[in-house]
C-alpha cells in the first residue's frame, strides 16, 4: 500500500480546532479504506511567528517539500507570509474552489453547483506597492499570457469532467484593456480547443450580481487573483457560509488544501468553527492523490467523504453556524462515524 506523506499545518485561530476535527475524518478513513497517510506537522503563521521568529519556518518547507501535498488549516495576520509565498515557491497557479449546496443547510437555492478556477500567484496579488510621496500610492498588476493559459486550460479541463460543460470568464476588459484584456484574449482562444463546452464572458460588477440573482447558472467561473478571491467569498455566502467553503492550490507537481476563509479569531477556541471548509478541503486532497497516482482507493476514500457529510447533514447534525447545536468536533466526529458504518 502507498504511503502518502502529508504535510499538515493547523494554522491560527479555529485552524486548530478545525484540524483536530478532519484529523477523526482522515482516522476513519485510513481504518476503513486502505489508505495510508502519514501526517508531518509543518507549522506556520502568527503562534510560531512569536514562537520562533518565523512565520513559515525553514524546517516546515523541508518537510513540505518531503510530501505529497499538504494540508493546511487558516493563518492569521501573517497569512500573506505563508499562504501566498508557498504559492509563489511551489507554483500553485490554480485555486480552485467548489460552491455547492448541500442538503439541510441555509442555502440561496438547492441546485447551486459552481466551481472557481482563480489564478493564483499574479495579479496584485503580487505585492508590487510603491509610494511616490507621502499622498500618492502604486499597486501593479501583472498579467501574463503564460499564467492566463494556464488557468484558462484547467478551467476548460474541470468543464470537461462536469454535467453543465461551461465557463464563464469573469474580467473587466472594458476598463483594464490591456491586463484583462490578455486574459480575455487568452480564454477565447482556449475556448476554440474545447467545442464541446459553451463559453460565456461576464464583466466582474455584473458577475458579482448574478451571482445573487441566477447562481444555478454558474458552472466554472475562470477569473485572475483577486477577482476569484473576492467572488468566491461571495459565493460562499449563497450555500451557508465560509464554513462550506474548500480549497485547493494546485500545481503541476504538488498541492496544497486548505479552506477558503481566514482564521476567524472572533469564533476561536468556542468549539462553534463549522468543519466542513476542512472536512472537504481533505477530501479534494483525496481526489488528487487519487488523480495524480492513479489510487482508486483514495478516489473512493474521497467520494466516502462527501456521502458520509451530506448524511450526517441530513441526519441534522450541525454546528451553530448552520443552525445546529453540535461542537466542532462533535460535528466530525458524526462525519467519522458514518464512514465507519
Ligand atoms: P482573512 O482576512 O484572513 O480572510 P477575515 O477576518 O476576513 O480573514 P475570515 O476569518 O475569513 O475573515 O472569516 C470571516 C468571518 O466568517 C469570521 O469572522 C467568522 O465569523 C466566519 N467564519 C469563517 N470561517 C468560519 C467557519 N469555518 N465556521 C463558522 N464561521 C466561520
Amino acid at each position: 500500500m502507498t504511503e502518502y506523506k502529508i504535510a499538515l499545518m493547523p494554522g491560527d485561530g479555529i485552524g486548530p480546532e478545525l484540524t483536530e476535527a478532519t484529523l477523526k475524518i482522515l482516522d476513519a478513513i485510513q481504518e476503513n479504506f486502505d489508505v495510508n497517510l502519514n501526517l508531518l506537522p509543518a507549522e506556520a503563521g502568527d503562534t510560531v511567528l512569536k514562537k520562533d521568529g518565523a512565520a513559515l519556518p525553514e524546517e516546515s518547507l523541508k518537510v513540505i517539500r518531503e510530501s505529497h501535498a499538504c494540508l493546511k488549516g487558516p493563518v492569521g495576520e501573517t497569512a500573506a507570509d505563508v499562504i501566498v509565498k508557498l504559492r509563489l515557491l511551489f507554483d500553485l497557479y490554480a485555486n480552485v474552489r467548489p460552491i455547492k449546496a448541500f442538503p439541510n443547510v441555509p442555502v440561496a437555492r438547492p441546485d447551486i453547483d459552481m466551481i472557481f478556477v482563480r489564478e493564483n500567484t499574479e495579479d496584485v496579488y503580487k505585492g508590487l506597492e510603491y509610494r511616490i510621496g507621502d499622498d500618492v500610492t502604486v499597486c501593479l498588476r501583472v498579467i501574463t499570457r503564460q499564467n492566463c493559459e494556464r488557468i484558462a486550460k484547467r478551467a476548460f479541463e474541470t468543464a470537461k469532467l462536469r454535467p453543465k460543460k461551461k465557463v464563464t470568464a469573469i474580467h473587466k476588459a472594458n476598463v483594464m484593456r490591456i491586463t484583462d484584456g490578455l486574459f480575455k484574449r487568452v480564454c477565447q482562444e482556449t475556448a476554440k480547443n474545447y467545442p464541446d463546452i459553451q463559453y460565456n464572458e461576464m464583466y466582474v460588477d455584473a458577475a458579482t450580481m448574478h451571482l445573487i440573482r441566477t447562481p444555478q447558472d454558474f458552472d466554472v467561473l475562470c477569473t485572475c487573483n483577486m477577482f476569484g478571491d473576492i467572488l468566491s467569498d461571495e459565493a460562499a455566502q449563497l450555500i451557508g457560509g465560509l464554513g462550506m467553503a474548500p480549497g485547493a492550490n494546485i500545481g503541476d507537481n504538488f498541492a496544497l488544501f486548505e479552506p477558503i476563509h481566514g482564521s476567524a479569531p472572533d469564533i476561536a477556541g468556542k468549539q462553534i468553527a463549522n468543519p466542513i471548509s476542512m472536512i472537504l478541503s481533505a477530501k479534494m486532497m483525496l481526489t488528487w492523490l487519487g488523480e495524480r497516482f492513479n489510487d482508486s482507493k483514495c478516489l473512493r476514500a474521497a467520494e466516502a467523504i462527501e456521502k458520509a457529510t451530506v448524511q450526517t447533514l441530513i441526519n441534522g447534525v450541525t454546528v451553530p453556524d448552520l443552525g445546529g447545536k453540535a461542537s466542532t468536533l462533535q460535528m466530525a466526529q458524526a462525519i467519522a462515524a458514518v464512514i465507519k458504518i
